[in-house]
Order: structure tokens, then C-alpha cells, then sequence
């Protein structure tokens, strides 16, 4: 038999969904390194099947660049335990409310405006966000296009910031 087929034995005896989640955990989102692709919640479940391990994957933004990469990167680390395949989830989308409080806690120790819980993902950019350094509500979008095409930019009225925020969607 092939040399996969073994390996996917193998994989099958050793590799177990927690070690799985632990390798997860160590993946710095592409657009915001300081979260995790399991506190940013866009990991949906991990599968142990037969021949491989199958990391179901729900993408924050379609059409978002950091996909692919994410993706790759994935595929490449929990690889180092078992052949890896990812699968992009499309019957159900992600959510802000799928970040971690870890999550939210790093985003607004990193300077981020974590989407506030419950937005409506149908709205590509969310028009509201509290402000990272003050707290203020009182900001407005100046413009959709951040850095990279996950982020937009506000500008915060009380303490006169601009600050980026992750476009929930
Ligand atoms: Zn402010």
C-alpha cells in the first residue's frame, strides 16, 4: 500500500482532537497575530477520520486574503501530526459572538475594536465601534479600507484616535 495510507494509520492510533485544538491554538490569525485562529473562533470542529485530520474551517469574511494563507498555514502545522485537509464551512456563518473572551481581550489589548456581540454579519462593515483606547461610542467609520481588506478604519470624537477595527463579516 502507499506510504499515505500508512501514515493516515498512524494518525488514526496517535492523534487525538485535544492535541489537535492545542496545535490550533498556536496559529496567529494572519490579519491579527496576537489571536489565535481558535480565539477569533473560526475553527467550527476537528475531525479525526481514517485517513486524515479534517479541520473544518469558517472564514471571517469571504473573499478575505488572509483565507488562503490561513489555510496553508494550518494545513502545514497540524500536518506535523497526521495528514491535514481543511474544509471550508459554507452552511453556516461565522459570527462575532464566536470570538473567545480571550479573544476579545487580546483584540482590545492590541489597539482592536472587537465587533460588538450580535451584529448582523449581512452588513460588510459595521458602522458603529466602540473606541480601543478611551472606550467611547462616539466614533465614526473613515474609511472601509483598512490596511488589508479585513480591517476598516474609524476615527474615534472624544479622544481624536483613529484606530482600525475587524470587519465582522
Ligand atoms: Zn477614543
Amino acid at each position: 500500500m502507499s506510504e499515505s495510507t500508512d501514515v493516515g494509520k498512524q494518525a488514526r492510533a496517535r492523534v487525538t482532537e485535544p492535541a489537535v485544538w492545542q496545535v490550533l491554538s498556536t496559529i496567529a490569525d494572519p490579519e491579527i497575530p496576537t489571536l489565535s485562529v481558535v480565539d477569533l473562533g473560526v475553527v467550527r470542529r476537528v475531525r479525526i477520520e481514517r485517513d486524515a485530520i479534517v479541520v473544518e474551517l469558517m472564514p471571517t469574511f469571504l473573499g478575505c486574503p488572509a483565507l488562503s494563507s490561513m489555510r496553508d498555514v494550518i494545513v502545514e502545522r497540524v500536518g506535523a501530526l497526521a495528514p491535514t485537509r481543511v474544509e471550508l464551512v459554507r452552511d453556516q456563518a461565522w459570527t462575532s459572538d464566536r470570538i473567545t473572551e480571550e479573544g476579545r481581550r487580546r483584540l482590545r489589548a492590541s489597539g482592536f475594536a472587537p465587533p460588538a456581540r450580535g451584529d448582523v454579519l449581512a452588513l460588510p462593515i459595521l458602522p458603529l465601534a466602540e473606541c480601543p483606547y478611551c472606550g467611547s461610542r462616539d466614533t465614526v467609520l473613515e474609511s472601509p479600507f483598512g490596511p488589508t481588506a479585513c480591517r476598516a478604519i474609524h476615527y474615534c470624537a472624544t479622544c481624536r484616535q483613529p484606530f482600525e477595527q475587524f470587519k465582522a463579516v
